[in-house]
């Protein structure tokens, strides 16, 4: 931090400190100057009140001495009287005329020519005239002098100011003068006293402080006084004592810090690059949601983060979808247990972990998802699990296949439809089977022999797994020469096509059967029933059902298929 023209902050107060004094100064010697002026100018005025007062005794006393003296002529008297005159201060000549204006006397040998003003002469001590004597006003003060008889004439008196007001003005001058001196003195006096004891040590002091502020910390300022600047300045040392002190732990605790945080950055960044590596080579989808509530209930998931093994899977072309919802992403996971779950863990916390299959646009095949709740939503891993699960099943079902056609057989058909028809419930999907039954196979056997029996149910178990075509159907030999498909997430319409494709199949198979009522070839009967989750209803009714409506297919004729109810 700098200051403003720092050398110009001493001279500045300095500057005001004596304009205030010279103010001061002014003010007082005007005072003074004014009352001395005054003083003279009442003398001056008593002055002029004494001309008057005597120019009234004069002229005043019509009959008095000075009229008649005049006018008798007696010289001696007149004399005598404006000699009274002369001697006034100011008065410069006294002169009397006779009534036709011309001088009659004057004491003086040398009288200023006046020059009368007959208009005034009946007026009493009237002012005839104005002259300037040596650049000074002087006045002219005529009278009547009023005698007895016919008899008269004019006295005129010359007074000149010049000398009281010169006089009046040099006594103001003097007393301005003192008093200019005696406050020049003084501010002399309190200018090396304010430089002394206040301007030196501020400005001592100020520096010191510019030097604190401009990096010096802890500089100490020399100044012994014992008044309240030397407290200022004891106080000023203690602060930037205990400035650079604290200036210093900071620095100390800066340094560490910044030690700390280039250290931590450093590890931070091994292990973000660390964790995006693993991320991104990971062969498991991997995402974070947050959870997106609605009147405390969790209605949805945001993507915090996902790596591209996830976005692979639920993103068909690459887009930012990172703080996109879920839902509007991939609408129909809704639907999905999944989702059920992903809520599950959000609210209780407790991990979840299984495996589903999903037949989305998006997502299609067996996954197996790992699902652990975090701060304010879940962390979900997920790999395709589809090969794996394919090959299990395979596996599964050569361990439960049919000696005679080499598809699934009972067992395994029923086992699996325990599952599905679980699954189907809590996904409220809904779940078709199809009872396939040869007509007329008891015939077949007695005209052909159970040989060729034997290979014609080969034949027709390969139609009918031929089309069990999406990975979760499943044809099995129920028993004899009757057949079961199973068709989960399939309703009505569906199992229907899949009916008719059969027995295109098996028409086109155009085994011979010369024995059936049907016609020249081999034909089979099929009964559907669908259940849907909404419905309570039991599994052994379920195939009931279908029995049924195989045995409804069978007294319409055969060569069908009939819906159950
Ligand atoms: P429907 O049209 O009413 O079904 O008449 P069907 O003759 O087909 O019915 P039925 O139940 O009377 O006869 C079934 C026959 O299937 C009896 C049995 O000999 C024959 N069969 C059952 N298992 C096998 C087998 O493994 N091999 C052979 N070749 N025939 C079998
Ligand atoms: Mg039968
Ligand atoms: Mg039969």
């Amino acid at each position: 931090m700098r200051m403003k023209n720092p050398s110009k902050f001493p001279r500045r107060l300095e500057a005001q400190v004596f304009r205030g004094f010279l103010l001061v100064i002014l003010l007082v010697s005007g005072v003074f100057g004014f009352l001395s002026f005054n003083l003279e100018r009442n003398r001056l005025d008593r002055t002029l009140e004494s001309i008057e007062l005597l120019l009234d005794a004069g002229v005043g006393q019509k009959t008095g001495s000075i009229a008649n003296l005049m006018f008798f002529r007696n010289r001696e008297g007149i004399a005598l009287t404006l000699e009274r005159f002369s001697a006034i201060k100011g008065i410069l000549a006294a002169e009397v005329y006779e009534p036709d204006g011309s001088l009659s006397y004057s004491p003086l040998e040398n009288p200023l020519t006046p020059r009368l003003d007959k208009s005034a002469r009946a007026e009493s001590g009237a002012v005839v005239g104005r002259m300037t004597v040596s650049r000074r006003p002087a006045l002219s003060y005529t009278a009547p002098l009023i005698a007895l008889g016919t008899n008269y004439g004019y006295l005129r008196v010359y007074y000149d100011l010049s000398e009281p007001i010169a006089q009046m003005e040099s006594s103001a001058m003097l007393f301005a003068g003192f008093f200019v001196a005696l406050i020049l003195t003084s501010l002399a006096i309190l200018r090396a006293l304010t430089g002394r004891y206040v301007i030196r040590p501020i400005s001592k002091l100020s520096s010191v402080m510019r030097r604190v502020a401009e990096g010096d910390l802890g500089a100490q300022a020399d100044i012994r006084s014992n008044n309240e600047i030397g407290i200022m300045t004891e106080a000023f040392n203690a602060m930037s004592r205990e400035n650079a002190v604290m200036y210093h732990q900071l620095e100390e605790i800066n340094l560490s810090l910044e030690d700390q945080v280039l250290k931590r950055t450093k590890e931070l960044k091994e292990s973000q690059g660390l964790l995006e590596s693993v991320l991104n080579a990971s062969q498991d989808g991997i995402m974070v949601l947050k959870s997106v509530k609605k009147d405390d209930e969790i209605v949805d998931f945001q993507w915090l983060m996902m790596n591209p093994e996830a976005m692979a899977v639920f993103v068909d072309r690459v887009s930012s979808i990172v703080g996109t919802n879920i839902l509007s992403r991939v609408p129909a996971i809704a639907q999905e247990e999944i989702f059920e779950d992903f809520r599950t863990v959000a609210r209780t916390k407790a991990p979840v972990e299984k495996e589903i299959y999903f037949d989305l646009e998006s997502i299609r095949g067996w996954y197996r998802f790992s699902i652990v709740a975090i701060d304010e939503g879940i962390s979900v891993t997920f790999r395709n699990i589809s090969e794996r699960k394919l090959l299990e099943l395979d596996l599964e079902k050569r361990a439960k296949l049919d000696g005679l056609t080499g598809i699934a057989n009972r067992s395994f058909f029923e086992e699996r439809l325990a599952g599905e028809w679980e699954k189907a419930g809590a996904e409220r999907h809904s779940l078709a089977v199809i009872m396939i039954d040869v007509d007329y196979f008891k015939r077949f056997n007695d005209t052909y022999g159970h040989l060729a029996g034997d290979q014609c149910l080969r034949r027709c178990a390969e139609a009918f797994e031929k089309n069990a075509k999406r990975p979760l159907d499943l044809a099995a030999r129920y028993g004899g020469e009757e057949f079961v498909i199973l068709l989960p997430r399939t309703d009505r319409d569906g199992a229907a096509l899949v009916a008719d494709a059969i027995q295109r199949d098996i028409r086109d198979l155009a085994i011979p059967h010369s024995a059936s009522d049907v016609g020249e070839t081999l034909t089979v009967s099929m009964g559907i029933a669908v259940a849907s989750p909404r419905e309570a209803e039991a599994m052994a009714s379920f195939i009931e059902s279908a029995d049924r409506a195989l045995y409804q297919a069978k007294k319409q004729g055969r060569d069908r298929y009939c819906l159950s109810e």
